[in-house]
């Protein structure tokens, strides 16, 4: 190993600049791809692979047919093109029994220049193509070859030969380099790699338990395939790999939370006041028997004095806000507070107000006719006024506001708590782990914390995206609900539009309200949803939800429909006449939201017309359609949380999804996926093989390991949970990974560098 160059040694071979390696030209231009050193180009795995060209004998070439023949050069000719600019050579190739013309355009002689040296009479060679045919003789245009010098021996043809008949590796290239030229890069450095150059983050017991190859071995597997099973089983250790380091991590994250202090808050004893016990005496239903059960597990893990660390998933309105209220209580009876924070200025204006009437006298601690052991619940958003914004402060950190509930604005330095006992994050989607951390670490003891998703994800999504926490699932939604029906609308068919608006209008004569949703705020605006919003969705903006997503068609569309136009345009629907249509969102002042859910919850305003922010857990019982236009630019999982805002009361619920899209097209199809289930998590199912995954991922979890590179969280659900329970096992035995070098080293190489760029977004 060379340490002249100041390389530390231990870095070994992997480390090495590949200036050095391959010279600097070729160094360069990988360094474009980002590729710098000899590990970042074997890390730089093909896209996939090529099927080598047949090797066949000339008289039998087929047009059209990807070939590869071994020939030899007959004559090789340069000439001007009479008819246009440039020049071509032309070149004969036999195999003594067949012939074969190459063709080579260019702009001028020069360009010919190599091939005509290349191709000198008398070569022999391999040249791949396709075969086409011009003035009855077969061609190949630009074929790849490679040719043999007069000095090359039997053994080297043999063995280009047998070159010829591999899968051909086609990589993630750029304008600078080729894939043929990345590969030939790769086996450069490839070639003289031995075992100990390359640190395997498996440990070897898990490798033979589970017969997989060392990590070398797969690099030669990905990179110089003989056949098509070795890429596939070199990939397959490599996808391995990748989910047993992110699962290490996880479980390190899982373990070493876990080892940290927290407050116990247990249930108090039957028979003393309590809020819980006057909270659920005061409940107007029954809880579901999964939401006892959560409850139980809940109760339990705050009763212990190691932090919880809990998600809570459930099918839209399956409930989760109860079950988190009630753990809530459970702290601040214990003496703790509790903070719960929502993805939006509405959502969290909702769960206070919902909060206090729930509690009613409960929630006036310390006020004239307040219960005696009741106590308050401040509201913290980043738009309240001075006056509000202090009293919250105050309240928050005397603690004599049992609960807390507020957007990010919690997550701000000056905010203080007498004693945070529990963390509430509902609607998870759009915190990361960095800001559950800001909130755990409020305290000088660890809170116990518990996140609610946004929509069901299935069960290897959880365990990569949220991997570090505990798992509950509530599946059944309260009895007595009539479900939701759901149609998809031709936007092009005026008579079944007027029908959409004619239904609106008797639900609101049946004292029922509704939704009319839309894609953007003005007329001319861009979407309100965009991609470019969505990086800054942690800044507060209560219309960044999802991506939207892009006609697949690319081709002209109708413009997207607009809040504020349709608001007047319903106003001078005749079939609504005389119903008030109200107005919602995100860039309204924080009042004029409140006021306008108000509204639309109380019946002055029976119609609303808003974007995607009532998306998530808002929450009007007597709500009951949900008109979604331009209904094929919303995801599956975004229009499913939509819906899930109506049919919540004892009416049935109606969702209709106006759209232009045309039956059998990818979009309309989504469309009717929906239409055809209310099954949360076979829709979440679809929606992630339907989206481009980097997209899921890193909109869930903030960017945290968004990259995967090669695990895919659907297909590969079996390894990653088969990844977990090794990773888990490793950490159990030995947490810090004091024996386990070349993991941690893993570790700290492929996570660390996009954590500390979140931070930088953050
Ligand atoms: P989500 O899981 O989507 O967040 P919510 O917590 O918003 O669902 O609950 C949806 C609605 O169902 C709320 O109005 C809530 O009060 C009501 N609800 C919750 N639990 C029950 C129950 N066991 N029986 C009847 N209604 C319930
Ligand atoms: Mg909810």
């Amino acid at each position: 190993m060379t340490v002249d160059d100041g390389q530390p040694w231990a870095e070994g071979p992997l480390g090495q600049p590949l200036r050095k390696a391959l010279g600097t030209r070729t160094a360069n231009a990988l360094a474009k791809l980002g590729l710098e050193t000899v590990g970042d180009l074997v890390d730089h795995v093909p896209r996939r692979y090529d099927e080598p060209g047949r090797l066949t004998d000339l008289r039998s070439l087929q047009i059209g047919e990807h070939v590869t023949v071994l020939a030899r050069v007959r004559s090789a000719t340069v000439t001007r093109m009479r008819s246009r600019a440039g020049a071509m050579l032309h070149a004969v190739v036999t195999d003594g029994a067949g012939e074969l013309d190459l063709t080579f355009f260019a702009k001028g002689q020069g360009g010919l220049r190599h091939h005509e040296h290349q191709l000198a009479a008398g070569r022999t060679g391999l040249f791949t193509g396709t075969v086409s045919v011009y003035r009855g003789r077969r061609q190949l245009t630009h074929p790849q070859y490679q040719v043999f010098g007069a000095d090359t021996g039997v053994d080297e043809a043999e063995a280009a030969l047998e070159d010829a008949s591999r899968p051909i590796p086609i990589y993630p290239a750029g304008a600078s380099v080729p894939s043929w030229q990345i590969h030939k890069a790769v086996q450069t450095v490839l070639g003289p790699l031995r075992e100990d150059d390359v640190p395997d983050p498996l440990p070897l017991t898990l490798r033979e338990r589970r017969h997989l190859s060392t990590r070398l071995e797969a690099l030669r597997d990905v990179h110089l395939p003989a056949a098509d099973e070795d890429w596939r089983r070199g990939r397959r250790r490599l996808r391995f790999e990748e989910a047993f380091v992110l699962q290490t991590a996880l479980a390190q994250r899982r373990a070493a939370v876990a080892r940290e202090p927290a407050t116990a808050r247990p249930l108090r004893a039957p028979g003393t006041p309590s809020l819980l016990a006057d909270f659920d005496a005061a409940l107007p239903f029954d809880l579901t028997a999964g939401q006892r059960a959560v409850g139980e597990q809940l109760a339990h893990d705050l009763a212990a004095d190691r932090p919880m660390q809990r998600l809570l998933q459930g099918e839209v309105g399956s409930g989760k806000t109860v079950v988190a209220l009630r753990a809530m209580l459970q702290v601040v009876d214990a003496g703790g507070q509790a903070a719960l924070l929502a993805p939006t200025e509405v959502l969290a204006a909702q769960h206070a107000r919902s909060l206090r009437s729930l509690l009613g006298p409960l929630a006036e601690g310390g006020l004239l006719g307040g219960a005696e052991h009741g106590t308050r619940v401040a509201l913290l958003t980043g738009s309240l006024g001075a006056a509000a914004r202090k009293q919250a402060l105050l309240d928050a950190a005397s603690g004599s506001a049992g609960i807390v509930v507020g957007t990010h604005a919690l997550l701000g330095e000056h905010v203080q708590f007498a004693d945070l006992g529990l963390v509430v994050v509902d609607e998870q989607h759009r915190f990361g782990v960095e800001q559950r951390d800001a909130l755990r670490a409020k305290g000088d003891r660890q809170a116990h914390v518990l996140v609610m998703t946004a929509t069901p994800i299935p069960r290897t999504v959880a365990m990569t995206v949220f991997g570090d926490l505990e798992t509950s699932t509530l599946t059944e939604v309260p009895a007595g609900r009539s479900g939701v029906v759901t149609h998809v609308v031709p936007a092009s068919n005026p008579t079944w539009v007027a029908r959409t608006w004619q239904r609106v209008r008797e639900e609101v004569d049946a004292s029922h309200r509704a939704y009319v949703v839309a894609p953007r705020i003005h007329p001319d605006d861009a979407p309100a949803g965009g991609r470019a919003d969505a990086a800054s969705a942690l800044v507060e903006t209560d219309d960044v939800l999802e991506f939207l997503v892009e006609p697949e068609d690319g081709g002209e569309r109708a413009p997207l429909r607009a809040v504020l136009e349709v608001v007047e345009e319903l106003r001078g629907t005749p079939a609504l006449a005389g119903v008030p249509v109200g107005v919602l969102h995100g860039q309204l002042p924080p009042a004029d939201k409140e006021r306008a859910m108000a509204d639309f919850a109380s019946g002055r305003t029976p119609v609303l017309v808003s974007t995607t922010v009532v998306e998530v857990g808002v929450d009007v019982a007597e709500a009951t359609v949900m008109v979604v236009l331009d209904a094929d630019r919303f995801g599956i999982s975004q229009l499913h949380q939509l819906r899930g805002r109506v049919g919540r009361g004892s009416a049935p619920g109606l969702c209709l999804l106006v759209s232009d899209a045309e039956p059998g097209t990818p979009a309309r199809e989504r469309l009717d996926a929906l239409a055809s289930t209310s099954d949360g998590f076979e829709l979440a199912r679809r929606d992630l093989e339907l989206r481009r995954e980097g997209d899921v991922l890193g909109a869930a979890q903030s960017g945290r390991a968004s990259s995967l590179r090669l695990l895919r969280v659907l297909t590969d659900a079996e390894l990653i949970a088969d990844a977990r329970t090794e990773a888990t096992a490793v950490v159990g035995q030995d947490p810090d990974l004091l024996t386990y070098p070349a993991l941690a080293a893993a570790i700290a190489e492929r996570l660390d560098p996009e954590r500390e760029e979140f931070l930088e977004r953050a």
